[in-house]
C-alpha cells in the first residue's frame, strides 16, 4: 500500500460558480499510476464546497440557487455578515461538506454514469486549492 498527495489549483471568476473537476482528478490519478484504492478530494476552505452529482448545466444552476435560498447571501440574520459579509458561503460549506471519498478500480475513479466531482464556489472570485490523497496500490 502507498499514499500519494497532490493539489489542483482552481481559479474562480464569479462569486457563485461551479466547476466540474472530474477530469483533473482522474488525470492526477493516472499521473501517479494509482490503480486500486481510494482518492480523497478535500477543499481546505470554509467558503467553497465539494459535491458529487450530475453536472447538467440546469442542475448546476439549481444547486447554486438552492444554496442561495437556504443560506440567504447578505442577510442581516447572520451575525458573521457584520464582519465578513459571507456567512452564506460558510453555511453552504457546512451543508454540502468539504470533501469526497471516491473508490478507485483498475486506475479509474469509480463513478456512476452521471456522477461528477463538482467544486462549488460560494464566495469568489478566488484562487482555490483542492487537495488529493490516494491511498492504495
Ligand atoms: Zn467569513
Amino acid at each position: 500500500m502507498r499514499v500519494a498527495h497532490g493539489r489542483i489549483r482552481v481559479v474562480t471568476n464569479e462569486r457563485f460558480e461551479t466547476l466540474d473537476i472530474t477530469g483533473r482528478v482522474q488525470g492526477w490519478l493516472e499521473s501517479i499510476n494509482g490503480r486500486s484504492g481510494i482518492v480523497t478530494v478535500y477543499v481546505p476552505h470554509t467558503t467553497a464546497t465539494i459535491a458529487v452529482n450530475e453536472a447538467e448545466p440546469g442542475l448546476l444552476n439549481d444547486i447554486v440557487d438552492l444554496l442561495k435560498q437556504l443560506t440567504m447571501p447578505g442577510s442581516t440574520r447572520w451575525k458573521h455578515n457584520r464582519i465578513d459579509n459571507n456567512a452564506h458561503a460558510h453555511l453552504s460549506n457546512i451543508l454540502v461538506g468539504h470533501s469526497a471519498v471516491i473508490p478507485v478500480m483498475d486506475g479509474r475513479l469509480v463513478l456512476g454514469t452521471w456522477q461528477r466531482i463538482i467544486f462549488i464556489e460560494m464566495d469568489g472570485p478566488r484562487n482555490r486549492s483542492v487537495h488529493l490523497t490516494f491511498i492504495g496500490e
